[in-house]
């Protein structure tokens, strides 16, 4: 079986200064432990060639076909608020670009892929446990219809790994994306000031993502636009799932407005806007009450970067810039309301009820999932089930109820618009730690099933769809594992 894959390096010919040619990494023993056929194959990829050794090899990081044109990525970055001038792919290469049938571009990315470059003092390196935390829920995320980058492959490199807790197996993640240009590359050239390479970098993510805007003499303003719609989309998403991303740093925020990097991220269990899972986030900068602000504030400095192309004159510039990300701010509410109103399903916003239902939530502990899967039997007159969600269930709750059924919601759509299953967190834990422990991908492969099918309900399944006990410890995920 010989791996004929055809890349694209679009990227690579038209940004030079942009990244770093790189190469393989010698592995001792690289493996291949899964592989996401349903997404090979809606790439047109050939999945039985992909686990041929030359497959294995090159998911592995471990040797490249000649058609692939490996490089590191070069960007910047507001790390929790620090400008970083220099980031970049510090453990990750791009292979190149794959059309797929459709006739849609997608890159071909490893993590964890070795030193690079990039960087810095880092050894280069993933591990198993974070590799599969990333696999897992991008594609929870991407069954529940949230953009997202999406896990093609996690390999094992046959090596252990230093990390804060011992030693762990090295691993390699093979993701794809609709491309990895972030805000962050931005940033990077114009910390340069290199005027005629912004307006090449602009060229090209207009000519990848917003090709109607190609040639406007607007269009340094109207893609600005087109990034915030798509980002408070995106997190308004993640509102809806409790989904708390972890890391939004503007090196870690797309300008597809696609999910990346899923490194410290969580589902909230019990609804907390404080809520911060991120060991390093010891601020809660990046808490699940403060994302829609954060987007914004990101998308500021995406302003600042392309400020010189949006208008000559700077105070112009500036002023226009300012109304689009301030009617950003109403695009998210907007966005926020059209979410609550879908998982509500209720035949139009409503935005008082919406309000008073995370009024419900505050301090009473309530399980954020399984409340919307609880309301078709409250409405259907048991509404024992979602009282019982209540640390203490009050006459909130009641006047609440009859307020939301006389809004007419249509009953029947509600289970296919509310996950049962999610990537929870005690279960993520126990099954990352059977994979990297003991080896055993059982655990792991038992959820996975789950949370790609999260809105069908499987006998049997319950202890999927349960929320931790109550007295469980709290979750901590950490940063560049
Ligand atoms: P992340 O937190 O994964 O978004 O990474 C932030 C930056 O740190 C990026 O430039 C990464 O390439 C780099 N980085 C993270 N972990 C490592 C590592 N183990 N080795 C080298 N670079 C790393
Ligand atoms: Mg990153």
């Amino acid at each position: 079986m010989t791996l004929s894959l055809r890349f694209e390096h679009s990227y690579a010919e038209q940004l030079h200064g942009l990244y770093v040619p790189w190469q393989a990494q010698d592995w001792p023993a690289p493996e291949l432990l899964l592989l996401n056929t349903p997404l090979a194959q809606s790439l047109g990829l050939d999945a039985q060639a992909l686990q041929s050794p030359e497959g294995v090899a090159m998911l592995a990081g471990h040797a490249f076909p000649d058609t692939a044109r490996p490089i590191a990525l070069a960007y910047a970055g507001h790390q929790f608020g620090g400008f970083s001038p220099q980031l970049g792919d510090g453990r990750a290469l791009l292979l190149g670009e794959i059309i797929d049938p459709s006739g849609a571009r997608h890159d071909l990315h490893l993590k964890g892929s070795g030193r690079t470059p990039f960087a810095r003092g880092g050894d280069g390196r993933a591990v198993l446990g974070p590799v599969l935390r990333e696999y897992l829920i991008s594609e929870a995320m991407a069954q529940l219809g949230v953009p997202t980058t999406r896990a093609l492959a996690a390999c094992t490199t046959g090596d252990r790994v230093l990390r804060q807790f011992g030693l762990e197996p090295g691993a390699v993640l093979a993701r794809t994306a609709s491309s990895h240009l972030r805000i962050g590359t931005f940033q990077f050239i114009a910390a340069r000031g290199d005027h005629q390479k912004l307006r090449a970098l602009l060229d090209y993510a207009i000519a990848r993502h917003d090709p109607d805007l190609a040639g406007d003499p607007d269009a340094a303003l109207k893609f600005l636009s087109r990034v915030t719609d798509r980002q408070v989309r995106l997190v308004a998403q993640w509102m809806g799932l409790g989904f708390i991303h972890g890391v939004m740093n503007t090196d870690n925020t797309t300008i597809s407005g696609e999910t990346i990097d899923y490194g410290p991220c969580a589902f909230m269990d019990r609804y907390a806007p404080e809520t911060v899972f991120s060991s390093i986030d010891q601020q809660g900068r990046y808490a699940y009450r403060n994302q829609p602000g954060i987007i914004l504030w990101n998308i500021a400095r995406l302003a600042e970067a392309i400020l010189p192309l949006i208008d000559a004159d700077e105070s112009r510039a500036i002023a226009r810039a300012t109304e689009v990300i301030e009617a950003g701010r109403a695009r998210y509410r907007d966005a926020w309301l059209e979410v609550f109103t879908r998982k509500l399903a209720l035949p139009a916003p409503d935005a008082p009820l919406i309000e008073e239902m995370h009024a419900l939530w505050a301090g009473q502990e309530v399980d954020f999932t399984s409340f919307f899967r609880a309301l078709p039997h409250a409405l259907a007159g048991a509404p024992e089930g979602l009282r019982a969600l209540f640390r203490a269930p009050g006459q909130a709750l009641e006047d609440w109820l009859p307020r939301y059924r006389a809004a007419a919601p249509d009953v029947a759509a509600l289970a296919a618009r509310n996950p049962l299953y999610i990537p929870r967190n005690h279960l993520v834990e126990d099954a990352l730690a059977a994979a990297s422990d003991d080896g055993d991908l059982q655990p792991f492969r038992k959820l996975l099933d789950r949370v790609q099918a999260p809105f069908t309900e499987v006998a049997g399944a319950e202890r999927y769809a349960s929320p931790a006990p109550r007295d469980a410890p709290s979750v901590v995920t950490f940063c560049g594992t």
